[in-house]
């Protein structure tokens, strides 16, 4: 009771500063309180391939739940669970998450579901973010090459050769390395060369840009051909019409994501969607 009339009061505090503190406090103690308290959910978007249809896997996406039972979008806390720490323990638990829902519908018969989820900078820079990632896989007794982590091109710097290292050790698990949000980042052409990664995923503001953008339909082109250079297979983000869907399997583009496919789903509403898609063939 005691805790709780000072969490008040700083509120009331932190509000006279300003809406900011206030902001910050709360979605503090929110993420907290979530970790405790089984706050946190992962919603689950699927990737298809363009050759056959064939669904590949998902992609891990978290949501913070408000008292009002609304969820919270990443983009609204991730940056500051890097700021105080918590990223850490965060990524920790998306990765059980991750390991434990991809048990259970392989239990229910989904087999070779690639499960994809995300590192942001500072976990991914943390020592023992692989071991972890590890442990979790070993915890639930899951292959590693049924997983794959996102990483973006900005953490790889500013220190490649320590990135490179951690990526080696994620492969050594037979994890897959996903370079995300491709093209909105620093990428050294000699860095990108040398990278152990499987699949770059373009971002979804070139994907946006096409087919009507004529230079972003180049952009989109050069990165294909690049990918192939490297020996990487691309994974368009964020495609939501069926002219970019069209242009896209033109370029021979390995698999998509967006909403046009599917929209992030809680795991039942996945589970459900794949039947339906399944049952029609
Ligand atoms: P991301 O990894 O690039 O994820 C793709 C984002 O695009 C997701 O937003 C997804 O909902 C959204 N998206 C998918 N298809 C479409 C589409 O057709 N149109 C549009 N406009 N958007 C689409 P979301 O879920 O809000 O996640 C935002 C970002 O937050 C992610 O970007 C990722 O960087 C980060 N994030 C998400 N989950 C985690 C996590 O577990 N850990 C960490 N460290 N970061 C995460
Ligand atoms: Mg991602
Ligand atoms: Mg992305
Ligand atoms: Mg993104």
């Amino acid at each position: 009771r005691a805790k709780a009339g000072g969490r008040n009061r700083f509120e009331f505090f932190a509000s006279d500063l300003g809406t900011t503190a206030t902001t910050i406090f709360t979605k503090t103690a929110l993420m907290r309180q979530a970790l405790e308290h089984d706050g946190f959910v992962l919603h689950y978007q699927p990737t298809v391939r363009l050759m056959d249809g064939c669904i590949t896997g998902v992609e891990a996406l978290i949501r913070l739940r408000q008292p009002d039972g609304q969820l919270m979008p990443p983009l609204e806390f991730i940056a500051l669970a890097e700021e105080t720490g918590l990223i850490v323990p965060i990524g920790r638990w998306v990765a059980h998450e991750a390991c434990r829902q991809w048990k259970a519908w392989q239990a229910a018969g989904n087999l070779n579901l690639r499960m994809a989820f995300n590192l942001s900078a500072r976990e991914f820079h943390d020592a023992a973010c692989v071991r972890a990632i590890g442990d979790a896989l070993k915890t639930h007794d899951v292959p590693g090459d049924q997983f794959m982590v996102e990483i973006t091109e900005s953490m790889m710097f500013p220190d490649p050769i320590r990135a490179r290292a951690l990526l080696e050790e994620l492969r050594g698990m037979h994890i897959a390395v996903a370079i995300d949000d491709f093209g909105t980042g620093y990428s050294s052409l000699a860095h990108l060369r040398n990278l152990p990664a499987d699949f770059l995923k373009i971002d979804q503001s070139f994907v946006a840009g096409i087919p009507a953008d004529e230079k972003i339909c180049g952009i989109v082109r050069t990165i294909m051909a690049m990918a192939r250079g490297l020996n990487l297979q691309v994974i368009a983000e964020g495609v939501e019409t069926d002219a970019q869907l069209q242009y896209l399997r033109e370029l021979a583009c390995d698999e998509v994501q967006g909403y046009l496919l599917a929209r992030p789903l809680p795991a039942a509403e996945f589970a459900h969607w794949l039947e339906i898609r399944r049952a029609r063939g």
